[in-house]
């Protein structure tokens, strides 16, 4: 059975269309209802059957927070898509360019972003979730290690992000408001082809991104062996796997306050941030 997994309130949540089942009651107490053992417990969350339950209440009328508020690590993957290395004039990398989101960025689906600056960025991506860790993990199992998919906004402070040389990509992704998740953790026998979700992203409505992740660089399962062959990942660990072209500092349209940022990934849903001044 497929799942969708919800922070409400800080309470791990089953939804289904416009309802939601706090786990914790739809599990009879053997699950939930903390978010995060959620996540290390996906495998049983396939099992819970919603129909005939009684629905806690409508998506619509709470406040939902990031599916997975407090991961242990949080890895950013740049350049990983060939028409964003083309418009940021850089070369097709070879090795996984990886970066550090501090995990104390991560946000909830609808949460307002800083504008700290003049340079402050978008970046739509799909972020893996990582749900069964574990150390060198070949790509033919990756996806059984994945809990989940969910959409993230790698936003990034592009002045910070080149402060330093060489640059310090790890601080310019992730000042506080810096990494929406959401809105939903969706699990990937959900998906028809997990290797090829279309993803997008408006800025005032405006399509600035629009691409698909079959033409990611280096795919989910490469992605999961090359890092677990470096350390062990654990559940709940994220991986924003990268943004494709469009991205404001090359196209001219950088955040400024009152800017609303939609993010949409094909069956998973939108994050809706808006800018405000810092
Ligand atoms: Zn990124």
């Amino acid at each position: 059975m497929t799942f969708q997994l919800a922070n409400i309130a800080g309470r791990a949540a089953l939804v289904s269309g416009a309802d939601y089942y706090d786990l914790a009651e739809a599990s009879k107490n053997t699950l939930g209802p903390d978010p995060m053992a959620a996540v290390a417990r996906f495998e049983e969350l396939h099992a819970i059957d919603l129909n005939g339950l009684k629905r806690t209440g409508s998506v619509e009328d709470v406040t939902l927070d990031a599916p997975v508020p407090r991961p242990k690590n949080c890895f950013g993957i740049g350049l990983n898509y060939r028409s964003h290395v083309t418009e940021a004039s850089m070369e097709v990398p070879t090795t996984p360019v990886v970066f550090t989101k501090f995990p104390s960025c991560i946000s909830a689906p609808n949460s307002d972003v800083e504008v700290v600056g003049a340079a402050i960025d978008y970046e739509a991506e799909l972020v893996v979730v990582i749900g069964k860790g574990g150390r060198s993990i070949a790509a033919k199992d990756a996806w059984s290690h994945v809990a989940g998919l969910t959409a993230g906004q790698d936003i990034s402070d592009r002045e910070l992000q080149f402060a330093a040389n060489p640059p310090h990509f790890d601080l310019g992704k992730s000042r506080d408001t810096y990494g929406p998740i959401g809105p939903f953790l969706v699990s990937t026998d959900s998906f028809a082809n997990p290797d090829d979700i279309a993803l997008e992203c408006r800025v005032n409505g405006e399509v600035r991104q629009s691409a698909t992740t079959a033409q990611l660089i280096f795919d989910v399962p490469f992605l999961v062996e090359y890092l677990s062959g470096i350390l062990t990942l654990s559940p709940g660990d994220l991986i924003f796997t990268g943004t494709p072209e469009g991205v404001g500092i090359t196209t001219g349209g950088l955040l400024k306050p009152d800017d609303v940022i939609e993010t949409t990934i094909a069956g998973i849903g939108t994050l809706k941030n808006r800018c405000v001044q810092s």
